[in-house]
């Protein structure tokens, strides 16, 4: 019976370790994939499907990609939810006595990659990790491409919402949970729909305490409860372990750069939930999920991606102590005043290069050349950052600089080694600097005199055989040769064996060239292993120093973001806000940030916000479609939002007492594909906040009851807002209410703290201008067939709902539709006038009518409802 080759045989052998891997393996200069991989991938990635000769009677289904560029294609497996498991050759082919050793060097990941090929540099990419058991979690989510994990417990009725708030947070791209999490359906439904992420399962014998201390010991070191803050008896370890368990199982080395641990309790931070992050349009727009128009679009002027990171953090998670939040705000404030030295960190932080993924990359073993090198540029960059830090005389800006370690030797290190000409890659040299090593010159020399001494023998050859066109030349399959033509050959030496004929001549070989040749391509071979070596010294000294530099890139990580907020401040007229722990959202000429920006041109009319727990809880705000409620009520959501990350804010003066969550609905993100009514999505959603809000919440309600009938509609939006606005229910939260129920504008005077306010419309004729202004009381009509005229409704229809809103308002007081009388308005079925008249003299434009034209239209006119009136 036919047998597998033996390197199939080899492939069967490491694939059955790795089944639910994709397998890259490496022969020559491709990595190959066979049997299944090869049918997925070819499908997959659109390659060329061909087989192989594995030593059965059918060949092996193969492809392949060159080795060279196959990040690319990892990438495209792990962005459709593969794994990668890499197997690389483990000893030269060339050397290699029978078959090649081979061995997985690594297993691609989502949540595992560190290439900045397959990482997108403005953002964390996490992998996270859970074990939950009863009522309580431990959660751990680690960047491993900045070496950095945040960990918390937590313990609540709600567990599987206090959960997936903090999935929602960090939006990890892979998940590792234990079976314990499976019985809790809300989560695993979160992951599968909103996350689409790859998830493992742990079992259980893997979370025994045994090996979890074990893991822990190995990673922080025998105390490491105090060198991590994970507590000993918490549920943290076990998903911490497992996490590093995992590591382990995918990396194979570097995982001890994982170091940074940064324990936090959600009582840290502002709470907003999936929804309301996507209704602020945080950091990414509800249409098209895109950052141009969103906050982080308008604020991220950083420098670095590791800025671009940290600001996207801090927008995702805003802070709630006043402290904080004002020790950031004075930095800020700093910065605005210094123009100058604003405008010189800003000049410096261009030229700082990602030093933390690039600092995983070292301790990885897989930075470039070209990269250690930026990373000493980089250094060159940090005096003066720390200088500047320091010169504005803000203790907060000082702290920061004090962090900055100028890094001089790790600088002066990687200037002495490295070439600064240094390619991307390690495999032709190139890459120690001249005078580092002794021996790197001695052999870069032979290597570079090659020419010179090729051409020595080639004129001593000549000379000594008389043959004046002898050449050496030199090829791949014979190395260094000497080629005669056919009229020379008999002039040849005995003593040159010849090694190739040719239709124009002979190649012979001589001891003497052969010598050479070993010499020459020994000096080669011997110069790139010699610099390799170098090279890994280098980096693993450089690793060594990982805590200074992760200390520095986390320094200039927060003055990068500082000095952007500074930055969009001084550019947009923004103020700094007071915040403080009252209950006051009090804000003059406030703006939308992101609205402003995109109105170009057009100038945005600012409006002012009071709000408290007391006097004006809530604001009930009614006008029509169009004229910019919405945008009001976001705005003052915003602001607060933005103040909280420490932030100046678009208003001329502002108040924030800190609110503990921001609640949004807002009609835009029914889940129609979910299986859910627009109703259902709406009241799911107004049920989350009436549970979820407190008093120092900050509540935005955007048209709530509209997708059922008129009463039920309004029943339901007055009872939600008489019991968010009552203290007695445990709320009386600062809230926003915008309606077209004129009916709710009753409550003020009715519910203590309830306002009217209304925006300001300007109505000539038929037509409406949008004034923009917020002003006190209740709108005074709804203009919704005057917005419906502007959106470009034919005129035949808008005139007609002008008709039948006249009925309707003659047959009861207005807005009162229980007494409306519909049937009085079958007389207007059939309008007198013929629409087709009235839509010509409607397109018709009398400033260019000549009086011929005019009268021919006359003409027509008549003969249409001549026609009309007959028929
Ligand atoms: P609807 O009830 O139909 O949802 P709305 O009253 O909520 O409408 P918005 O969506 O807030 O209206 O605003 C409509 C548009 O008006 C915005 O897209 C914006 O371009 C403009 N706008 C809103 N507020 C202002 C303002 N203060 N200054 C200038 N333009 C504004």
């Amino acid at each position: 019976m036919a047998e597998l080759s033996p390197l199939m045989q080899q492939y069967i052998e490491i694939k059955n370790q790795h089944k639910d891997e994709i397998l890259f393996y490496r022969i020559g200069d491709f990595y190959e994939m066979f049997f299944d991989d090869a049918l997925t991938v070819s499908k997959e990635l659109d390659l060329t499907l061909t087989g192989k000769q594995c030593g059965l009677e059918e060949r092996a289904p193969m492809c392949g990609v060159p080795f060279h560029s196959y990040e690319n294609y990892v990438a495209r497996l792990i962005a459709k939810g593969y794994k990668v498991a890499i197997c690389e050759q483990m000893e030269d082919p060339a050397k290699a006595k029978g078959l090649v050793k081979r061995d997985i060097i690594r297993v691609v990941t989502p949540g595992t990659v560190i290439e900045s090929s397959m990482l997108q540099d403005d953002r964390n990419n996490y992998i996270a990790s859970i074990y939950l058991k009863g009522k309580k979690a431990g959660l751990c989510f680690a960047d491993v491409s900045t070496g950095t994990a945040h960990i918390t417990e937590l313990s609540a009725d709600k567990i599987a919402s206090a959960v997936i708030t903090e999935l929602c947070r960090y939006h990890p791209s892979e998940v590792l949970m234990n079976p314990g999490l499976l019985d809790c359906r809300e989560v695993t439904a979160y992951i599968k729909k909103s996350l689409t992420c790859s998830v493992e399962l742990i079992e259980d014998e893997r979370y025994a305490p045994g090996l979890v201390s074990t893991a822990l010991e190995g990673q922080f070191g025998r105390s490491w409860a105090q060198a991590t803050g994970i507590a000993e008896d918490g549920l943290v370890r076990f998903a911490m372990a497992a996490l590093l368990e995992y590591l382990h199982d995918t990396q194979i080395k570097g995982v001890e750069r994982l170091k940074t641990v940064i324990t936090y309790n959600k009582a840290q931070f502002m709470w907003l939930s999936s929804v309301t992050r996507a209704n602020l349009e945080l950091t990414e727009t509800l249409r098209g999920r895109e950052k141009r128009g969103t906050l982080l679009w308008v604020l991220d002027k950083t420098r670095t991606s590791m800025g671009k990171r940290l600001l996207r953090g801090w927008i995702e998670q805003p802070l709630l102590s006043s402290t904080l939040i004002n020790r950031r705000l004075n930095a800020v404030e700093s910065l605005v005043k210094q123009t100058i030295v604003r405008g010189d960190l800003i000049d410096e932080l261009g030229y700082v290069a990602d030093m933390e993924r690039l600092m995983t990359r070292t301790v990885y073993g897989s930075a470039t050349p070209k990269e250690i090198y930026t990373l000493a540029q980089t250094c060159d960059r940090l005096p003066s950052l720390r200088k500047q830090a320091e010169s504005c005389g803000c203790p907060e800006l000082a702290e920061l600089a004090a962090r900055i370690d100028p890094l001089e030797d790790i600088k002066a290190r990687i200037f002495a080694a490295v070439d600064p000409e240094a390619p991307s890659t390690l495999k032709d040299g190139g890459v120690i600097a001249k005078g580092y090593h002794a021996e790197v010159d001695e052999l870069r020399s032979i290597r570079d005199n090659t020419k010179g001494v090729l051409a020595q023998l080639e004129a001593r050859l000549r000379q000594e055989t008389g043959i004046p066109k002898l050449k050496i030349a030199y090829n791949h399959v014979y190395g260094y040769y000497i080629e005669v033509s056919n009229s020379y050959k008999s002039m040849v030496p005995e003593t040159y064996i010849r090694k190739q004929t040719l239709t124009t001549g002979e190649r012979y070989i001589t001891q003497e060239l052969k010598e050479l040749e070993s010499k020459i391509l020994g000096a080669h071979e011997r110069l790139i292993t010699l610099e390799r070596r170098l090279f890994d010294e280098l980096l693993e000294s450089i690793s060594a120093q990982l805590d200074r530099i992760q200390r520095t890139a986390n320094a200039v990580a927060q003055l990068d973001v500082l000095t952007a907020l500074a930055q969009v401040a001084a550019e947009n007229n923004y103020c700094r806000p007071i915040v403080d722990d009252g209950d006051e959202l009090t804000i003059t000429e406030g703006r939308h940030p992101v609205v402003e920006q995109m109105l170009k041109g057009s100038l945005f009319v600012p409006n002012d916000t009071t709000l408290n727990c007391t006097t004006d809880r809530c604001l009930i705000i009614t006008g029509p479609n169009m004229a910019g409620k919405s945008t009001y009520m976001r705005q003052n959501a915003l602001i607060a939002l933005m103040a909280q990350i420490g932030s100046f804010v678009p208003a001329s003066s502002c108040h924030v007492g800190v609110v503990d969550a921001i609640f949004t609905r807002i009609g835009a993100s029914d889940d129609l594909s979910a299986g859910q009514s627009t109703f259902m999505v709406e009241m799911t959603e107004v049920a989350d906040i009436l549970k979820n809000a407190t008093p120092k919440s900050l509540v935005v309600l955007d048209e709530i009851g509209r997708g059922t009938s008129t009463f039920d509609g309004m029943s339901i939006a007055r009872a939600v807002v008489e019991h968010i606005t009552d203290p007695a229910k445990g709320l009386g939260c600062k809230t926003l209410f915008a309606t077209h129920y004129h009916e709710l504008t009753e409550l003020e005077g009715a519910l203590d703290g309830v306002k009217n306010y209304n925006i300001a419309v300007k109505k000539r004729g038929e037509d409406i201008t949008f004034l923009r202004r917020i002003i006190r009381g209740p709108a005074d009509d709804s203009y919704g067939i005057e917005v419906a005229k502007l959106a470009g409704l034919p005129g035949s229809v808008t005139r007609r709902a002008h008709e039948v809103l006249r009925t309707l308002e003659a047959t009861a007081p207005k807005n009162k539709v229980e007494q409306m009388d519909f049937d009085a308005l079958q007389e207007y079925n059939s309008p007198a006038v013929p629409s087709e008249m009235m839509e010509k003299l409607e397109a018709l434009d009398v400033e260019t009518l000549t009086p011929i034209e005019a009268l021919n239209f006359l003409y027509e006119l008549k003969k249409t409802l001549k026609g009309s009136l007959n028929g």
